[in-house]
């Protein structure tokens, strides 16, 4: 999943960045408001951290523009502002969730967690297709009880793919919120086409079931009833 972190004090989004990395997320960082309201109109992001306080914008009008622009991105505010004024603002005006600063990265994981579990109606950390299940926290994959090797990629693709079951992903989308910035990328699909490969060979091992379907010219697509 991307996330757009919208962040003035640079160590601090750094901080986020790289640890948000390291679980799998893809982060773009932005410290102006003007930044973040381009970045905003252009991609489409799965999680925006947004900074409540920046230099040239008022957070709350960048959160209004997130709102507006109907693209289902979870927003959480980040203050420094211990105001409840502006915490109900925030959450009135349609943000997931809130954390005051100093907060912990682990409270932050736990609550885009939290947040992404409530979006897709999932009632634990585990999603469970046709004998495997997939631990979100935990980042393994294990078909009863062993445990397949995947690697991050075909991680993150696998568990986009089953929140977005039944549906069709293209490959755009898969670019966009696996690996990021597709402005920045050589674009390729043909990369992608190499993970789902690789993925699906991993998956046959345990179940001649064919879990990912390719939508042909589209994208792909994993069906469960
Ligand atoms: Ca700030």
């Amino acid at each position: 999943m991307n996330v757009l972190i919208v962040e003035d004090e640079m160590g601090l989004a750094k901080e986020m960045s790289s640890f948000l990395v390291k679980e799998g997320y893809a982060c773009e960082i932005v410290h102006t408001g003007q930044a973040a309201s381009e970045k905003m109109y252009i991609g489409s992001y799965d999680f925006i951290l947004l900074d409540l306080g920046l230099p040239d914008y008022d957070g709350l009008d960048l959160l209004k523009e997130a709102r507006e622009d109907g693209k289902d991105s979870a927003v959480i505010i980040l203050t420094a502002r211990d105001g409840l004024n502006d915490k109900l603002k925030g959450l009135n005006m349609g943000a997931d969730d809130y954390l005051a600063k100093p907060f912990s990265l682990l409270e932050l994981l736990s609550r885009m967690n939290a947040i992404t579990r409530r979006k897709f109606g999932l009632q634990k950390n585990t999603l469970i297709f046709t004998g495997f299940v997939l631990d979100i926290q935990n980042h393994s994959l294990h078909y009863q009880n062993t445990l397949i090797n995947l690697t991050k990629k075909e991680f993150d693709i696998l568990y986009y793919l089953l929140l977005h079951k039944n549906r069709v992903v293209t490959r755009m989308q898969l670019t966009e919120h696996i690996w990021g910035d597709i402005l920045e990328d050589d674009y390729d699909s043909n990369y992608i086409a190499v993970h789902i490969k690789n993925l699906r060979k991993k998956l046959m091992n345990y179940s001649n079931e064919e879990v990912i379907e390719t939508v042909r010219g589209i994208g792909y697509k994993i069906s469960i009833i």
